[in-house]
């Protein structure tokens, strides 16, 4: 009985964890959001109320029976740290007080009101190494469950230490299982999310891939949102190429998207979609904002000195075409195609220069292009 009690805690525990795991949608980390931290301790304090549910009658007395709520604590505190564990306590002391309001009921409560804080102040000072943080966090809970049973609970002291034998016990060996399945969990979201970076990422620049670009710009046209294009290619950079070699290439386009991230604020994330080509997608902003920031994007390159592996400074400049949805074009091709064809006119016009697409200017040389020199 105890042992099959124990087995479908332990299953709970790992359903449970895993679908918190899936839900945060990130590795379980100290480094998660604010908001994220606040949504683990809401589902880890449901864990913790449904294993409330799924007590076990310990093999001691009919009165005493044996839960895991604590030990979704112990996990979620060693893994993210003491601000989902307070949340998750608060959640089981008051979950405590539905079940009556007796002096055990507000006993227990108590119990874990402040087992919470206590895990919430000695966050920081505990080592980063999870298996440290398992067995400093077990002690502390393991405490406060058995002095709160010693002091409310117990006449019979032989019945006491039989309780906190078995439940330290049962408690050991549902941690150490749910710990080995989170470690493993754990492993496979670290590696997922690696994966999925190295997909979305362009190694060389950190900037996101085109890939990540054709997704968000296809999202923001089916919603059709105003979406305003910009294109933006280097200038003469094979001219950079053949003089400086391709290291000397590379540490130029690194540079320019560091530029490029540091200029783009909210809503103005740049890609690169290209060997040397950019993108830089504008949401909610009028045609002379949209112009306005990308001249200063293009004013910006223009004014920062390039440092070369071997150390030479290098002057750079940039060419921007700009088109904009619905007005251009309400798909990605008809957009990219018009904000191509201001950067062909930007480049024919003598580079380092931001072109806007205008119908009626293009459209008359449109049957006929210009020779790219
Ligand atoms: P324009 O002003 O007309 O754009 O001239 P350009 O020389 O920049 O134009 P072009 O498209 O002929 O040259 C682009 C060059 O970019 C050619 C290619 O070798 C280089 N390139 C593309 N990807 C990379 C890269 O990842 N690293 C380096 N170093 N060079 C790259
Ligand atoms: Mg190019
Ligand atoms: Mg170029």
């Amino acid at each position: 009985m105890l042992f099959h009690g124990i087995m479908s805690n332990i299953c709970i525990m790992i359903t449970g964890f895993y679908l918190i795991t899936k839900l945060t949608h990130e590795p379980l980390s100290p480094t998660l959001s604010v908001g994220k931290k606040v949504q683990l301790g809401i589902t880890t304090g449901l864990l913790g109320y449904i294993l409330m549910l799924s007590a076990v009658p310990a093999p001691i007395s009919d009165q005493i029976i044996l839960d895991f709520r604590h030990v979704p604590l112990i996990i979620i505190s060693c893994y993210v740290g003491g601000l989902p564990a307070l949340i998750a306590c608060i959640i089981i002391a008051v979950a405590r007080l539905q079940f009556g309001l007796s002096a055990t009921a507000i006993s227990v409560s108590l119990t874990y009101l402040m087992l919470g804080l206590i895990l919430y102040f000695s966050d920081k000072y505990v080592s980063r190494v999870i298996k440290v943080r398992g067995i400093i966090f077990s002690i502390i809970t393991m405490l406060c469950i058995c002095i709160n049973y010693l002091l409310f609970f117990s006449n019979d002291k032989i019945v006491a230490l039989k309780f906190i034998l078995i439940m330290t016990v049962s408690s050991t060996i549902a941690l150490v299982i749910v710990f080995i399945f989170m470690k493993d969990l754990r492993q496979q979201t670290v590696q997922f999310h690696s994966y999925r970076e190295q997909a979305e990422i362009d190694f060389l620049t950190g900037l996101k891939n085109k890939r990540i670009f054709t997704k968000k710009i296809e999202v923001l046209l089916q919603f059709s949102y105003d979406t305003t294009l910009l294109v933006i290619d280097v200038d003469k950079f094979k001219s950079i190429n053949d003089r400086y070699g391709h290291d000397g290439g590379d540490a130029v386009l690194k540079q320019l998207a560091t530029v490029m991230k540091t200029h783009c604020h909210n809503n103005q994330e740049p890609f690169r979609v290209g060997g040397e080509e950019f993108a830089v997608i504008l949401t909610q902003m009028t045609p002379e904002q949209s112009y306005q920031m990308a001249e200063e994007l293009r004013q910006a390159i223009e004014a920062s000195e390039f440092i070369l592996p071997d150390e030479q400074e290098l002057k750079v400049t940039i060419s921007i075409g700009i088109s904009r949805s619905p007005i251009d074009g309400k798909t990605i091709n008809e957009l990219y195609r018009k904000a191509d064809m201001a950067l062909y006119r930007a480049k024919y016009q003598g580079r380092n220069q931001v072109v806007v697409y205008q119908q009626q200017d293009f459209e008359a040389e449109s049957n006929s292009p210009v020779p790219l020199t």
